[in-house]
């Protein structure tokens, strides 16, 4: 019988022994068996810190952002191998779908988040920070890759996506992983692995894979490293107070069970389209993955005088469900990913009958296509209701992971919130509601113990990704008892995997270190227009200072005429008594169009392909009529851009890349009346490689 295979130190290798035996979750039958006895966990790590860290940390974070893309394609082109293991865990194509073409999905998502980051292996964080008078000394924030290894301990509900979700951002972010997935469906994330690794596309040492238990490998992390879990509270706990973990204050990300929540809002009523909308996504929750997902729906928050409504309405939907084998086209619930699970569920389930009442499904029987019942690890549906759940702990404590919710009732919003909060922080929360006042006050109230809330209406209800859905660009993570932790979330996640230092100095010397032209350094101003460089040319610090400008108060109105903005401010005969200005004011976008007017340079073409935009502009004081202006213009940022694949996009065979100037205004007193960012797209000599 196969042996599963783990990655480590560059080589495909299997641990001793026979190892833990691993079961197709529909026919039962044995699988293989995973096994890392004897593995060198400790040289695996110093592998990754010492080849990947060392690859990843010299990329840019557009070379970084490149590589996932790369890898998200060539995956994709290998689809179809990865859903013909996955029904093997139990799940429907459906399933597999959020799984597989969900996890790719991160890594596209992760890839496009390059464009917001430098073409750099650093970048800066947050806005720079005056620290002294005459403007000779300042502050920023500076952000690097640690120069340590993520370890990635995943639970087995989600094989691929738990996988590519997490290394998409260290990735990103220029750290290797080690992942090592639950065992028991670790088959499938091995099949990725080894997809990837056959790709060549990550650097050597960029990834590693455990396939069985984690043996000693906590015992050798380092402070430079970062371990995040995913997995069940207790197995959560245990490792987060790990001796090594604690002593050398190891970043440890806990995402654990959580009892997530739905409220029917009191302003829905049968035939409403929320009403609806709300069967439809409690049934989707409990049934989706076999309600194996750490956001699924536990408990289903009523208004009391709708109870009897709600089951009623539920309990068809339910009964629709066909339960079986996930291969099979007609079936939409598959079975859960082993048997161990099952009776794990049940055990759970038992503990929550102390106080609630089975009103659908069966914990002994269940009917299926396609499988036998007896041999796969199939489970029905199970609606619980409690009609006392400000009495009972069991529903707010008790995590059965499977298809099983209990319903129970609350009066008044007020009472909603109190029973959101009974499950002592979970990963999301929805409420469906149609009323904005409802939905205003359950968000703002419910919000500290939810990491996610999800307000359903009718109009969003078709686009809306559901409750159970964690997004890459959306924080997943929850306080209390989901683990405290947080992920994903765009460039919040990434910081994780970033050391945030502080830096201090001037601002030409932190303009030289982070290659962003800070207010106030030196600028150069060596005679060549900057908009007759091309962008290789371009230096960061190139300067022009330009000719002064007097602002008429004919200007002024011409502009007025010309914009439509006949603001009172700007009106020459407007009484100024009461008002915050002396006289007739120039507009502020007046000063920013005259500004182009001095910083332009000719006629003829010149490697400046188009104005791009202006990223922040503000009018620090009035100008009135006789004031000259001038402006100091420098090259602040630069941002080399790749081709469009699109032939036909006009420019498409244009190199090129966007560069940020600082635009000051100044007065004749040489005092700022504005200050502003704005982009240009110029030109490149050559094309990138
Ligand atoms: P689990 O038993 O806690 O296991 C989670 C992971 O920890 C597995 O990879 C497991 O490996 C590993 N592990 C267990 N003991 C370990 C040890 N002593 N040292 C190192 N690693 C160890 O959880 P599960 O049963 O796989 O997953 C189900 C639970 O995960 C549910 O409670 C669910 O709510 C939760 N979950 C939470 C999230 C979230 O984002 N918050 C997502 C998915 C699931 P082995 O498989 O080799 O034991």
């Amino acid at each position: 019988m196969r042996k599963l295979e783990n990655y480590l130190s560059g080589q495909w290798i299997t641990g001793d022994g026979e190892g833990q035996e691993l079961f197709d979750a529909v026919t039962g039958d044995t699988i293989g068996f995973a096994s890392t006895r004897g593995l060198d966990f400790k040289a695996a790590l110093a592998y990754a810190r010492k080849k990947g860290n060392a690859a990843l940390r010299k990329m840019t974070f557009q070379e970084r952002g490149r590589m996932l893309r790369a890898l998200a394609i060539h995956l994709l082109s290998k689809k179809e191998q990865f859903y013909a293991i996955s029904y093997r865990t139990g799940a429907t194509r459906m399933d597999s779908w959020i799984d597989i073409e969900g996890g790719i999905g991160n890594l596209f998502s992760n890839a496009s988040l390059r464009r917001k980051l430098p073409d750099e292996i650093f970048a800066l964080d947050g806005d720079p920070v005056n620290l002294g008078k005459n403007n000779s000394f300042m502050g920023h924030h500076i952000l690097v890759p640690k120069e340590g290894v993520a370890i990635h301990i995943n639970a087995y509900n989600f094989p691929v996506w738990g996988m590519l979700e997490k290394i998409a951002v260290n990735l990103l972010a220029g750290v290797p992983a080690v992942v090592k997935p639950a065992t028991v469906t670790s088959f499938l994330t091995e099949a990725v692995v080894k997809e990837i690794i056959a790709s060549k596309i990550l650097p050597e040492g960029a990834l590693q894979l455990i396939c069985g238990s984690a043996g000693d490998l906590l015992s050798h992390v380092e402070s430079q490293d970062v371990v995040t879990f995913t997995g069940s509270a207790g197995t959560g706990l245990k490792l987060k107070s790990h001796p090594v973990i604690l002593q050398h204050n190891v970043p440890f990300n806990l995402e654990a069970d959580s009892l997530n929540c739905i409220v029917l809002g009191e302003d829905v009523a049968p035939g409403m389209p929320e009403w609806d909308i709300f069967i439809k996504e409690v049934k989707k929750e409990m049934t989706v993955k076999a309600g194996q997902k750490c956001t699924a729906i536990r408990r289903i928050f009523v208004p009391e005088n709708k109870m009897e409504d709600v089951w009623k309405g539920l309990k068809p939907e339910l009964a629709k469900t066909v339960i079986g084998n996930p291969a099979n086209e007609k079936v939409r619930m598959g079975s859960l990913a082993g048997k161990e699970q099952r009776e794990e569920v049940k055990t759970q389930l038992n503990k929550l009958l102390a106080t609630s009442q089975i009103i659908y499904g069966s914990l002994d029987s269940v009917e299926v296509m396609d499988a036998d019942a007896k041999k796969g690890a199939f489970i029905s549906p199970i609606l619980l209701m409690n009609d006392s759940p400000f009495a009972s702990s069991e529903p707010h404590d008790v995590e059965a992971f499977g298809p099983v919710s209990t319903i129970m009732p609350y009066k008044g919003v007020d009472e909603a919130i109190a029973l959101s909060k009974l499950g002592k922080g979970s990963l999301c929360s929805s409420i469906v509601t149609a009323d904005a006042k409802i939905a205003r006050e359950y968000v703002i109230n419910a919000a500290t113990y939810h990491g996610r809330i999800l307000i359903l209406n009718q109009e969003c209800a078709k686009e809306s990704t559901g409750h159970g859905s964690p997004l890459p660009m959306l924080v997943h993570g929850g306080p209390g008892r989901a683990g405290g932790g947080e992920e994903m979330g765009g460039l919040r996640g990434i910081r994780h995997y970033l050391q945030r230092t502080a830096i201090q100095g001037s601002p030409s010397m932190i303009s030289a270190v982070s290659s962003v032209y800070q207010q106030h350094a030196r600028g150069n101003r060596e005679g060549i227009h900057p908009f007759k460089k091309y962008f290789e040319e371009l230096e960061i610090g190139d300067q022009l200072i330009t000719e002064k400008r007097l602002i008429s108060s004919k200007d002024i109105d011409a502009f007025a005429d010309l914009s439509g903005d006949h603001f009172y401010a700007h009106i020459k005969d407007t009484d100024f008594n009461g008002t915050m200005f002396e006289q007739q004011v120039a507009h502020g976008y007046f000063l920013i169009s005259a500004a182009a007017g001095l910083f332009v340079d000719s006629y003829d073409k010149n490697p400046v392909l188009l104005n791009y935009g202006i990223d922040e502009l503000r009018f620090t004081k009035p100008v009135y009529p006789g004031t000259s202006i001038y402006i100091r213009f420098t090259c602040k940022e630069k941002t080399a851009q790749e081709m469009k694949e699109d032939a036909t996009v006009r420019g498409a065979d244009i190199p090129k890349g966007i560069v940020k100037w600082l635009v000051e205004i100044f007065d004749d007193t040489d005092e700022a009346v504005g200050v502003g960012t704005i982009l240009t797209m110029v030109q490149m000599k050559n094309k990138l490689s």
